[in-house]
């Protein structure tokens, strides 16, 4: 037993995140220190002022004798010591001194100064609160010096505690090798302990055996604890669903079309879940207009033909309003009684439609996502469907579960294999990944605003021609239109208003919730022809005659959410544009987006894309929630790596709760325990909010 456990933890480190020892055992340097190599100060000078980012400069030794030093005001007081070696003078500078370190400087005095050398126009090159050794050291000490790593630190804590207590820390809990030896020996790593040591030891480049070892420890951790999220939601029952009424069966009859494959595939998975007594979680990804929303209601059928109720949600009230036509439509026919739980509904309203929930007579439920906020009571809710359902970090999928209802997630941002197969590992997915027959793909044109006039013409050609357009602004901050935002907006009304008169509808979030509404709805009955809006127009939004995207100030916009947009069109047949209109100059990442989305509507191929100039964190929203992401592992870095963990993962995670399974694979069952505790963050936390 380490007797170091009664002494209490440093406060300094939780400021860092370093909770436990294991917390300092993974704490990696940050860069390295050369202290067996002396460079002469004369040789510093070169390189060191072009360098745009000099705090970022690399650090290096030199072996220097004190001129003199003093006590100096400009710009503030400091102690200046100027020094000299064989090839010339350079100077040290001090902010933070006291007398008894000004007292050490005295003439001629010898000491090894390690630091981050700078050039000042006045003193030459300098060394700002260098790293002091007193004395020289011979060309033979010096060979025998080790490299020192520096370390991520914060203000109270110098690295030499840090250092000490990091170094502690690796001796005395070292982590225990989960890895049978003859595994390691096939994924040709090295052991943890090795990795680890080495990590802190010497710089080591990414692609490193050494990084890899602990990437995999990464993501099996991950891997475990998300599958066994999953494995824990298939513990928990729900009703099986088997549609004595055929409700499903009556709803495809009635369609317009027939489903596609990939549309006919995602549902048989989603029927088969359906039909069992555990709790479903499956989410449905494909991109915008892959057709979703049928599948959607397929399982809303599914739920009310076996005498159960269903629940529909989305993130605006726009898209809700959408889904609440949709399915209004499509169950009109069949005697399903619906109702919308929109704001602005008067208190007896509101009463009464979910009293019919509670007491049964109403089968479905269309509102945002505040549905599951406000504990809506239902009386035999069977199934619930939650679009855009990736917003959704881990903590809320998992509020979601309670109840024992069948979830079906709906996502229009394709997910990368790399990222589904980590971050959504808890949940089943079903990839829609065809479009329904008969669209022609959707041009796009990418045009400077400084000829934004050219577009006057074909906008006002659009009426005779039976079609309809967006002209989207873009919201500046935030979420909500702003001031700007609105301004902008304005001042694009005041130019295409007299062009266009009563065939301009308008619509930003300043507009009331039933205002934007019933513009939206005129749009969607074809009550005018160009739509003004500022992102309201979020995903999901189908109208069918709409053929042309324009996107002002593109540049502004992210890459799925372009996608997202260029998306509204081409939902009809014949031909579909997007514009979009750009205000130069571009900056290199604005460039990229755009030529991204010029060369491809491929949306897994954007979402690669997007991955890569975003990486995960953005993508899946995880910032938001507050998600923990992996912190050594590049999902496309080091995708082979990935695939390795998952796998490993998997077997593990399959085990899990049978030890004598474990042992036979050759895991030890606390060597695994202590796996998932090393990474906390990811992997505990999750399990035991399940
Ligand atoms: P999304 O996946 O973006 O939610 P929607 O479900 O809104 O897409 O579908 C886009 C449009 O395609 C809708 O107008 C829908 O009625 C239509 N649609 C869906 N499936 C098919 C199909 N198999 N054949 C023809 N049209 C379809
Ligand atoms: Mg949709």
């Amino acid at each position: 037993m380490a007797t170091a456990a009664a002494k209490p933890w440093p406060e300094v480190l939780r400021k860092l995140g370093l909770n436990r020892p294991v917390d300092l055992v993974l704490h990696f340097p940050l860069r390295f220190e050369d202290e067996s190599t002396v460079q002469p100060l004369a040789s510093l000078g070169l390189g060191i002022w072009s360098s745009a980012d000099d705090k970022q400069g690399s650090s290096v030794q030199c072996q220097v004798e004190v001129i003199d030093s003093q006590v100096v005001f400009k710009p503030r007081r400091m102690l200046r010591v100027r020094v000299k070696d064989v090839s010339g003078e350079g100077q040290l500078r001090f902010i933070y001194f006291n007398a008894s370190m000004q007292a050490a400087f005295t003439k001629g005095a010898h000491y090894r100064v390690i630091g981050v050398p700078r050039y000042s126009r006045l003193g030459g090159v300098e060394f700002i609160h260098p790293r002091l050794k007193k004395g020289w050291l011979s060309d033979e000490e010096l060979k025998g010096q080790p490299l020192r790593a520096v370390y991520p630190s914060t203000s109270g804590l110098t690295q030499d505690r840090l250092s000490h207590w990091i170094h502690k820390a690796i001796e005395e809990h070292s982590p225990s090798e989960w890895l049978p030896q003859d595994r390691l020996n096939r994924l040709r790593l090295p052991s943890l302990t090795d990795a680890i040591k080495e990590l802190h030891r010497q710089p080591q480049p990414q692609e490193s055996l050494f990084w890899d070892r602990v990437r995999l420890d990464e993501v099996v951790a991950q891997q475990i604890a998300l599958r066994r999220a999953r494995s824990s939601r298939h513990r928990v029952s729900a009703p099986a669903l088997h549609d004595e009424m055929r409700l499903s069966e009556r709803l495809l009859q009635a369609l317009p079309f027939q489903l596609t494959d990939a549309q006919h595939r995602a549902w048989l998975q989603l029927r088969a879940d359906l039909n069992r007594p555990v709790a479903m979680h499956r989410l449905v990804q494909g991109d915008v207009g892959s057709g979703k929303t049928v599948i959607a209601a397929l399982a809303v059928a599914t739920a009310i033909g076996s005498g159960y109720q269903a629940a529909v949600m989305a993130p605006t009230e726009i898209l809700a309003a959408q889904l609440y036509l949709k399915f209004e439509q499509w169950f009109e026919g069949l005697g399903v009684e619906i109702v919308f739980l929109k704001g602005g509904l008067s208190e007896r309203e509101r009463r009464e439609r979910l009293a019919g929930l509670a007491n049964g007579t109403v089968a479905l439920a269309v509102g945002t996502h505040a549905l599951i906020q406000e504990s809506v009571q239902f009386a035999r809710l069977g199934v619930s469907v939650v679009d855009e359902q990736h917003r959704f970090g881990v903590a809320q999928r998992i509020r979601l579960r309670e109840g024992g209802v069948h979830i079906l997630g709906m996502s229009a941002t394709p997910i990368p294999r790399s990222l589904a197969m980590t971050y959504l590992a808890d949940l089943d997915v079903s990839v829609i990944d065809e479009r329904p027959p008969g669209r022609e793909p959707i041009r796009t044109r990418l045009i400077s605003q400084s000829r934004r006039e050219e577009l006057v013409e074909p906008l006002c050609r659009l009426r005779q021609e039976g079609s309809q357009a967006y002209w989207v602004c873009p919201v500046i901050e935030g979420q909500q239109d702003n001031e700007k935002a609105v301004a902008a907006l304005e001042e694009t009304e005041q130019w295409l208003r007299p062009l266009l008169g009563d065939e301009l509808g308008v619509v930003h979030g300043r507009l009331k919730a039933a205002e934007k509404q019933s513009v939206m709805q005129a749009f969607a009955r074809g009550e005018f022809t160009v739509l003004l809006a500022t992102t309201v127009i979020e995903v999901g939004v189908d109208v069918p005659s709409a053929r042309v995207m324009v996107v002002d100030h593109a540049e502004r916009f992210g890459l799925a959410q372009l996608h997202q947009l260029r998306g509204r069109v081409g939902r009809g047949s014949g031909q579909s544009s997007c514009i979009l209109l750009y205000q130069e100059p571009l900056s290199e990442s604005a460039k990229l987006r755009l030529r991204a989305l010029y060369e491809t509507d491929d949306g897994f191929e954007l979402a690669r894309r997007d991955l890569a100039l975003r990486g995960p964190g953005e993508l899946l929203g995880l910032k938001q929630s507050g998600e923990p992401e992996l912190r050594f592992t590049d999902l496309q870095r080091d995708e082979r790596l990935v695939q390795k963990g998952v796998d490993l993962g998997a077997l593990i995670a399959d085990a899990f709760d049978d030890s004598e399974q474990l042992l036979k694979l050759g895991f030890e069952p606390q060597a695994i325990n202590n796996l998932l505790s090393r990474w906390h963050r990811l992997a505990t936390d999750l399990l035991t909010s399940v």
